[in-house]
Order: structure tokens, then C-alpha cells, then sequence
């Protein structure tokens, strides 16, 4: 018996979008080209009348971007995607392409902090109203509906604090109020949770990050329907250009192929890590988003299949306290990064989230003695002695 697709994502991962040349080439081209050449002005006439679907130009569309898309749709169930140059470009381009001065955008508050300012200063300098509310309340998102309301946007797990916002409570309120849902999935993976199946309208990645997974490239991916992709998406990102590199998505494609190993071993990690420092005396508080003491923990073992692999805690009772555990550190480096298979550990109120004020951290969890942790591929053990190490002292 032949195996046909629908295949499992571990398959789809390693074969889904390869789209090989006439050399038979076993590894997916990199097509490292701007633009492309036609035999003919009528056949240059044809491509640009569409009636060709061939390459015009890499600003549009790219062969090697290409795989990197339909191999995305596989693993997202999706029917289009788009990629761009990071995931702040894939960000901004949903929200420009689709919104107008007069219309209204209702967010969770807990957001990556370059996602906070498109919300916060960057839309409303074009007319875009936005509401930031509590994203696990429910009742928050309903009140903030406007008669304007165009879309709500969220992150679940959420950076840092690992917050988990219920998908299909909150895609049932945008529908009703008329609005989309746009979801940034980057903490989750497409591995562990599919935000389109709980309802959500556009999924947004930063691919900068596990997809990538070795530290080297930024990229960004846009997945939702063939229709609201040919609506809104379509024509603004070949008219503005945030195009992801072919060298870039050739990076990023095969990386892929290992994703699922990397971030299921990554995930199994965190998890034992997570319990591990929940039972250290000197750790306060641990958030992860599939153990039992987490206060969302309903949701996310709901819609979630595995925890992830990244992990909050606070140490001790002070700025000073986390700085002095982050400088004992030896194998995990200093990084705002995440997603790497080295693993990362950051301070958010010093780094990611110091552009909000204290009284906008604390609201979000976000403690002087919050640390957060991005779990590499590193044994489990070398791991623990290195943060036994640096708490024991
Ligand atoms: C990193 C990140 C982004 C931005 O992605 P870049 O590729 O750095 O532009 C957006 N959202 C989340 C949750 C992220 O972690």
C-alpha cells in the first residue's frame, strides 16, 4: 500500500511543498534569483495577466518561498500562507492590509512588546482605535466590542508569563461581534496548538523562532483562508514589499524537516525542568503552561497538546536576586531570543518588556524577579546542574 497524503505532520514536515526542478535535485532548491525571464512577450503578457500562474518577480513570490509556505499550510491545516522578512513584518502587514482610519482593534494586553507598540502607537497614528484588555477574561473582550470593531488579537501561551487565553471563547465573541481573529502562535508551535481549528481567522508566526530553530534567520509567516489572503493580504504585500529572503526561507525549510524532533524533545525538556523548579526551594513561582499549578492550566491542556518549551519562574525576591542567578550561569547563555537549540534565559523587565512602565509590568506579571526560560536541545541533566548550580549559590 502506497502512503497518501493527508500525511502526519512529521511527514508533511520533511516532504509537504518540495517542489523540485527539472535536475531531480534530492534537497529543495534554493532559488536565489529576483526575478525571472520569459520566452516570449506574449508568454511576459500572459504571467502578468495571471492567466500564467509562473514567477514574476521575488517581491511577489519566490519558488524557494513558495515550499516554505505550502509545507506551513500543511503543518497549520491552512489553505494560504503567506511569508515575510520577520514575524514583526507579518504582524503589521495583517493588521495594515485589512484595517482603515475608523476602525477599531481590540487586543490582549500580554503581548510581545514590539506586537504591543504596533497596537498601542503604530495603528492609532493612522486613525486605528485599540482597546488593550485582560485576554483570559471574557468578559473584557465583550465589553470592548464596538460597533467599528474589525479585529481582536491575541498571543496564547503569552510572553512572558506564559498566559493562556481560552481560542474558541474568544473566536466565538469575534464572530459575533463581526470581527476577526488574528492569533500569534509563535510560543505554542504549529506542532502544539492550531489556532484555526479553535476558530481563530489568521495565524501569525515569527519563523525567526523554533522554525528556524538554530539561531540564524528571521522570517515571518501569515496562514488563513485562500479568500481573506486574495482580499487583504494578497496585493499589499506585493505593493509594500516586506518579502522574505529565498536564502532565508531556504534556511528555514529545512529546518523544518527536523522540527518536530527539536521541539517535541525541546517540550519533553521543559516539562521536567518546570517540575523540577517548582520543587527548589529558592524558586517562588513557576509558570508552565501543562502543569496543574498553572492558573490557566484548563484551557491549555484543552487546547494545547504539549506545554511548549518555554518556561517562567521567579527567583528570590528582587532584580537583584534574578541578576545574580542569571550571572551564575554557564551553559544557559543571556539572550532575548527563544526558540533555539541553545537554550536562552532572559529578564523580562530589564530587556523584552522595558519599555512599559513598572505599573503596566506588574500588571502583567511581569515581577522584577520574573525569569524566563527558553529550553534548548541540550540533555535535561547538563541543564539542572547548571540551574541547581546558579540557585544553589
Ligand atoms: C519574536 C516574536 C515576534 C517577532 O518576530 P521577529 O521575527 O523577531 O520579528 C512576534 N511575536 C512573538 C510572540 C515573538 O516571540
Amino acid at each position: 500500500m502506497t502512503a497518501r497524503p493527508p500525511f502526519h505532520p512529521d511527514t508533511a514536515l520533511v516532504h509537504g511543498g518540495t517542489a523540485r526542478s527539472g535536475f531531480g535535485e534530492t534537497s529543495e532548491a534554493l532559488f536565489l534569483t529576483q526575478s525571472f525571464v520569459y520566452g516570449s512577450a506574449e508568454a511576459a503578457e500572459a504571467r502578468f495577466a495571471g492567466d500564467d500562474p509562473g514567477f514574476i518577480y521575488s517581491r511577489f513570490s519566490n519558488p524557494t518561498v513558495k515550499m516554505l509556505e505550502d509545507r506551513l499550510c500543511l503543518l497549520e491545516g491552512a489553505e494560504a500562507c503567506r511569508a515575510t522578512a520577520s514575524g514583526m513584518a507579518a504582524v503589521t502587514a495583517a493588521m495594515l492590509c485589512c484595517l482603515s482610519a475608523g476602525d477599531h482593534v481590540v487586543a490582549a494586553r500580554a503581548l510581545f512588546g514590539s506586537c504591543r507598540y504596533v497596537v498601542e502607537e503604530l495603528l492609532p497614528r493612522f486613525g486605528i482605535e485599540t482597546t488593550l484588555i485582560d485576554g483570559r477574561d471574557l468578559d473584557a473582550w465583550r465589553g470592548a466590542v464596538r460597533p467599528n470593531t474589525k479585529v481582536f488579537f491575541l498571543e496564547t501561551p503569552s510572553n512572558p508569563t506564559l498566559e493562556v487565553i481560552d481560542l474558541r471563547a474568544v473566536a466565538d465573541i469575534a464572530h459575533g461581534a463581526g470581527a476577526k481573529l488574528f492569533v500569534d502562535n509563535v510560543f505554542s508551535t504549529p506542532l502544539f496548538q492550531r489556532p484555526l481549528e479553535f476558530g481563530a481567522d489568521v495565524v501569525i508566526y515569527s519563523a525567526t523562532k523554533h522554525m528556524d530553530g538554530q539561531g540564524r534567520c528571521l522570517a515571518g509567516a501569515i496562514l488563513s483562508s485562500q479568500k481573506w489572503i486574495d482580499d487583504h493580504l494578497h496585493t499589499f504585500l506585493r505593493q509594500t514589499g516586506p518579502s522574505l529572503s529565498p536564502f532565508n526561507a531556504w534556511v528555514i525549510l529545512k529546518s523544518l524537516e527536523t522540527f518536530a524532533l527539536r521541539v517535541n524533545r525541546q517540550a519533553d525538556t521543559a516539562a521536567a525542568l518546570a517540575d523540577r523548579l517548582a520543587d527548589h526551594g529558592k524558586v517562588k513561582r513557576v509558570f508552565y503552561p501543562h502543569r496543574a499549578d498553572h492558573p490557566d492550566y484548563a484551557v491549555a491542556s484543552r487546547q494545547m497538546a504539549r506545554g511548549g518549551t518555554l518556561i517562567a519562574f521567579e527567583v528570590g525576591e528582587s532584580k537583584q536576586d534574578a541578576f545574580a542567578f542569571l550571572n551564575r550561569l554557564g551553559l544557559i547563555k543571556i539572550s532575548n531570543n527563544l526558540g533555539d537549540a541553545k537554550s536562552l534565559i532572559t529578564h523580562p523587565s530589564t530587556t523584552t518588556h522595558q519599555r512599559l512602565d513598572e505599573e503596566a509590568r506588574v500588571d502583567l506579571g511581569i515581577h522584577q524577579n520574573l525569569v524566563r526560560l527558553s529550553v534548548g536541545l541540550e540533555h535535561a541533566d547538563d541543564l539542572w546542574a547548571d540551574l541547581e548550580g546558579a540557585l544553589a549559590a
